[in-house]
This record gives C-alpha cells, structure tokens and sequence, in this order.
C-alpha cells in the first residue's frame, strides 16, 4: 500500500474500510465518542458540542470534550477555563471545570489565546491525534469532539484517525438549500461511522414580547432533507442572544434551559 498523500481524489483505497484509528492514551479507558460535525464553519458546532457535553454531565455521566476544530478553538471560551495544560513527560493532563468536564483544546496549550493558527493540514490533524493518545483523559463515558468545519483534508484524517461511535450533524436552515449537510453526512456514512442524528441551529427567533416565531435565515427543509436521508432530527435550536451570550462568558454550564437535554437523554436511553 503507499503512503497516504491525504487526497482521496487521486487514490483507490477504501479508507473506511480500513482500520486507521491510532491507539487511545495507555492509561485511560473512554467508552463512547461522539463527534459533533458541520458542513460549514460558523454554524453553532461549538455550541452544541459544550451544550451536549454540559446536559450530559449534569446527568451524572463522566463527560470530556475534544476540541478537534484546532484553527477556531472555542470550548474553553464556552467553558470558562483559561489556564495552561501541563503535562509531566509522558501524558498531558486535560483542564477540568469545577463540575468535573474534561477539556482539550490547542488554546489550553498556545502561549497566546489568539495567536492564528497557520499550520498545514498533516500538522493539525497530528496534534488532533495526539490529544487522542497522549491526554490522560481517564475514565470517561462520553467524550464530545467538537470537529475540524467542513469535509476536507482535516475531518478526514480525525475521522479515520479516532475510534468514532457516532456523529451529530449541525446544520442551519441555508445549509439544506445548499446541500452541505448531505456532504457532511456522506463523509461519515463513507468513513463506515453512524449518524445519530442531525440538530438544527438558528431555526427561528422566537419573539420575546409576543412570542411569535420568525425564520430569520429563511424557512427550513429540515424534515425534506432528513427523510430523504433517513435521519431522525435530534432538535431545533432557537436563534438565543442569551445562549450566545452564556458561550462567551464561559458559562455554558449555567444555561438555565440547555436546548440539548433532550439529545443526552435520548442517548443515555440508547447507550446507558
Ligand atoms: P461553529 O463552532 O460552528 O463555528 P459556534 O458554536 O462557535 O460555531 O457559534 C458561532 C457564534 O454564534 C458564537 O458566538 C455563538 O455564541 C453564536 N451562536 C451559536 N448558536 C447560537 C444560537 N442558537 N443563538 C445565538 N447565537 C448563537
């Protein structure tokens, strides 16, 4: 076989057939690994990463997250932690909230929160692996990654690099009209990895004095796309200044009604 050049155009090898995943970190042991995908950037994967990871560990369940999206990390803003990692040699030790979530992110390892990152592809997708491998994440029942945007080179690799159980596909209402959703779903079901599922964000704004519902990016073809993919919608969330404003003070934890509640119950029925 020769060596991966990481363009599938020109090579007839079926990755998703092969196993490529890279052995977890030696002395931890996480049970399921859930990855949160979108088509495009910007579309609210974050912050339905931190919203999921936060319902699931308010339900009692040992919770981490991999922040994979290495050049827009944003789950230790969502989470309010700031201070470095430190390692001792062998392993890195994950940042840990005051509720008990572990986090990974490049912004818990970079001398400077916005320094730009501006590596190649094969660079990010190495350190993506090596917070696979070398993070001593422990015992976990459910890590979150919040992955690289899009369905190039990056999401590639993290996909055949990590033992995925499941993928969450976000979307927003102008994704369906463009397709990008179906490339995102393709990506997984060609990787051989389950869709569990597709969220919608930015659905509606919902009036706060009359409680009217308006669709700001247009009307939804969510359930369309979804039949026609044979996929269950997993929730619809709310154009929410509040939830935006939550994000960035780093208390995603705090959200009073977390829009994905019912996503972690739904997937502590499925998988305890
Ligand atoms: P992505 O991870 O897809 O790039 P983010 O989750 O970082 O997107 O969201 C981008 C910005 O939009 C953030 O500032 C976030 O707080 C805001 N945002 C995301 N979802 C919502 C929402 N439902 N309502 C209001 N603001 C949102």
């Amino acid at each position: 076989m020769s060596e991966c050049t990481h363009d599938c155009s020109s090579c007839s090898s079926n990755c998703g057939e092969r196993d490529m995943h890279v052995p977890g970190n030696a002395m931890s042991s996480v049970k399921r690994v859930i990855a949160i995908v979108s088509g495009k950037g910007g579309v609210g994967k974050s912050t339905v990463t931190s919203c999921l990871a936060a319902a699931m560990n308010q339900k009692g369940r040992k919770v981490a997250v991999l922040d994979a999206d290495i050049t827009g990390p944003s789950i230790p803003t969502a989470f309010g932690v700031h201070e470095h990692a430190v390692g001792d040699g062998t392993n890195i030790f994950p940042a840990e909230t005051p509720s008990g979530l572990k986090l990974m992110s490049l912004n818990l390892l970079s001398a400077n929160e916005t320094d730009p990152v501006i590596w190649r592809g094969p660079v990010i997708s190495g350190v993506v692996t090596q917070f696979w491998t070398d993070v001593l994440w422990g015992d976990v029942d459910y890590m979150f990654v919040d992955m690289p945007p899009g369905t190039g080179d990056v999401p590639l690799t993290v996909f055949q690099s990590l033992p995925i159980d499941g993928v969450i596909v976000v979307t927003s209402p102008q994704d369906l009209v463009s397709m990008i959703i179906t490339k995102a779903v393709n990506m997984a079901k060609m990787m051989n990895v389950p869709v569990l599922g597709l969220v919608e964000n930015y659905s509606y704004f919902q009036c706060p004095d009359c409680g009217s519902k308006h669709a700001i990016f247009g009307e939804s073809h969510l359930d369309d796309v979804a039949k026609e993919l044979d996929l269950p919608i997993l929730a619809r969330l709310p154009i929410d200044p509040s939830l935006a404003k939550q994000f960035d003070a780093g208390r995603i934890e705090q959200v009073e009604h977390n829009p994905l509640a019912p996503v972690a119950d739904l997937l502590v029925e499925q998988h305890g």
